[in-house]
């Protein structure tokens, strides 16, 4: 390792004593999770977050969190917040970062931009970087070459380079001019924990932008001089950042700056073999649209409408099968492709730690199936809590091929997760996923909602306690009435349904208490009176009370609703037969 270079005090940078070793399970070790804020917390970057963490818990290292915000242009406003709140919802807490500090901050890169500054302008007075100012044109000229396979592919570096007075007066002629490192000479090998030696040839390394023309550092830049400052010994990050490794170290050797150790992480595809993405959502709307213009009249004027967008936006989101023109999906933002979503009756798929948190996931069951990706304890064990994942994890036994997420073993854990955990750490988990999805249930006092979850017990996910309870709870105008239970339990045989309810509506009137107990009593006496099966009864009450025919048991149901809702319920369903 080179010593490092004195001009480093020249510039305010501390030299930082290089830390050797096996970073891995030494107490010493220092890693960290660096997500950049465009959107909310992906599922691969959790699983990152996640075995980081394990690390750090296992040997009584640090986990750092690092806000890599240097890309102005995909910067998505409040996207921090919600990244530190799903972090933490996952329980994966951190040493230093945001709202924590440490010796090491600030941790958002945004406000570390004299840094990076200091330490390009010392790679330029050194000759190990330099200013350019290639147009695009220019740019696009060289890769053209390259695809003739008349130049190499890649940056040509200029010759003789351009003096940094030269690149100053190209600055103020308002040339867009970037700062590229000079990639030193011959090949690079990274010692990777899961992938072994890699070896990047010389021919594949390129100088590449450090400064940007608007004098915001690249990622390269300011992750190589974060890593360093924030002393980290071990880079464990996806593998979709291993093209980047070779940069990085070239940048670390030109700095004087120690290597630290790297583990890059198996990618994570859907089952179907695709790469697990925002994508996914987008082509989960497109097919609904694409039948909606089929069978249903759809233009682009009706996404336009739908997505909340002018129709210029929505025809380049949908594109043109016949002219050859592909969609952009990145034209639409979030919160369009959710009302189109809406509109379309599409149901987006979950990539995101929230869309698992908002369909009523625990975070125990995701946790410990992101536990899973990629890695596993080597016995037959799948369940595991966190204290177990802490002892059992091991960089060793991380696979190196691509990891498949799996729903259905994802929902089989979190049914598992569900049966285990506390009926108090069930209720905090109810309350947290009702309020996230906007679920009328986040209004109620914690009794009913611990007898919400004991009546459904056996549930998968607070989505399914949902579908079961939820419409108890909705205000009466805002319940849906099923068209197909309607016809079948109440409309049918002339009104059957709808006679069973008139005649039992005076036993509900008067019962006292309302229990189950004694709800169920009389309703039992009344159907023996008439000769009628209780579900002739029950299945009636329900399409009354819930607007379809599934819900918990009935007189629990009934007991629940209270008497108000439910005599309100059942009068204004035999209004509607009237109506
Ligand atoms: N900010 C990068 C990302 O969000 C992470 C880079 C790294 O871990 O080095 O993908």
């Amino acid at each position: 390792m080179a010593d490092f270079p004195a001009a480093a005090e020249s510039h305010g940078i501390e030299p930082e004593k290089p830390i050797r070793g096996n970073a891995v399970t030494s107490s010493a070790l220092r890693v960290r999770f660096a997500p950049s804020p465009t959107g909310y917390l992906h599922v691969g970057g959790a699983r990152t977050a996640l075995f980081n963490w394990l690390l750090a818990r296992q040997c009584g290292g640090t986990f750092i969190l690092r806000i890599e915000d240097t890309d102005q242009s995909r910067h998505v406003a409040g996207a921090e917040q919600k990244i530190l709140d799903d972090l933490r919802w996952l329980g994966l807490q951190w040493d230093e970062g945001p709202e924590v500090g440490g010796d090491c901050g600030p941790y958002f890169q945004s406000q570390r931009l004299d840094l990076y500054r200091q330490h390009v302008q010392r790679l330029l007075e050194e000759g190990n970087a330099y200013y350019a100012w290639d147009t695009p044109q220019e740019l696009e000229a060289m890769r053209a070459e390259a695809r003739k396979g008349q130049g190499p592919a890649k940056y040509r570096r200029p010759d003789p380079l351009p003096t940094i007075a030269q690149g100053l007066a190209a600055q103020q002629e308002g040339r867009a001019v970037v700062v590229r490192f000079a990639m030193p000479p011959g090949d690079i090998v990274v010692q990777d924990h899961i992938r072994g030696e890699v070896r990047v040839p010389q021919e594949e390394l390129e100088d590449f932008v450090i400064l940007k023309s608007d004098g915001w550092p690249t990622y390269h830049l300011a992750c190589v001089v974060d890593d360093e400052r924030m002393g980290i010994t071990l880079v464990c990050r996806g593998q979709d950042h291993l093209s980047n490794t070779p940069k990085h170290v070239g940048l670390q050797r030109a700095l004087g700056f120690r290597t630290p150790e790297y583990a890059h992480l198996p990618l994570i595809f859907n089952m179907s073999g695709s790469k697990m993405g925002k994508r996914d959502k987008h082509t989960a709307v497109h097919e609904a649209v694409t039948l909606k213009m089929r069978n249903a009249g759809w233009t682009t004027a009706s996404v336009a409408e739908s997505a909340g967008v002018d129709v210029e936006t929505a025809g380049r989101w949908f594109g043109d099968k016949k002219g050859g023109r592909k969609p952009e999906f990145q034209v639409l933002e979030m919160d369009a492709l959710r009302r189109l979503a809406d509109a379309a009756g599409a149901v987006l798929p979950e990539i995101d730690v929230h869309d698992f948190r908002a369909s009523g996931y625990l975070p125990e069951g995701l946790s410990n199936f992101l536990n899973l990706l990629g890695w596993s304890a080597g016995d037959d064990r799948e369940q595991m809590t966190r204290d177990e994942a802490v002892t059992a994890f091991s960089v060793e036994r991380i696979i190196k091929s691509n990891a498949k997420f799996d729903r259905e073993k994802l929902l089989a854990l979190n049914t598992q997760w569900v049966a285990a955990v506390s009926s108090d750490r069930l209720l905090a988990a109810f309350r947290d996923w009702a309020q996230v999805s906007g679920s009328a249930m986040a209004d109620l006092d914690d009794a009913t909602a611990a007898r919400v979850l004991e009546l459904c017990r056996g549930f998968r996910t607070f989505r399914d306690v949902e579908s079961k309870a939820g419409a108890l709870f909705v205000t009466d105008d805002r319940l849906v009435y099923d068209p197909g239970a309607v016809r079948k339990v109440l409309e049918k045989g002339e009104g059957r349904g709808y006679t069973m309810l008139a005649a039992v509506l005076p036993l509900l009137e008067s019962a006292d208490p309302w229990s189950a107990a004694e709800l169920e009593a009389r309703v039992t006496r009344f159907c023996e009176e008439q000769g009628a099966k209780l579900g002739d009864v029950a299945q009636p009450l329900r399409v009354a009370l819930t607007g379809g025919t599934v819900s918990p048991a009935i007189f629990e149901t009934l007991e629940l609703a209270g008497r108000p809702r439910t005599l309100a319920r059942v009068r204004r369903c035999l209004q509607r037969k009237g109506g």
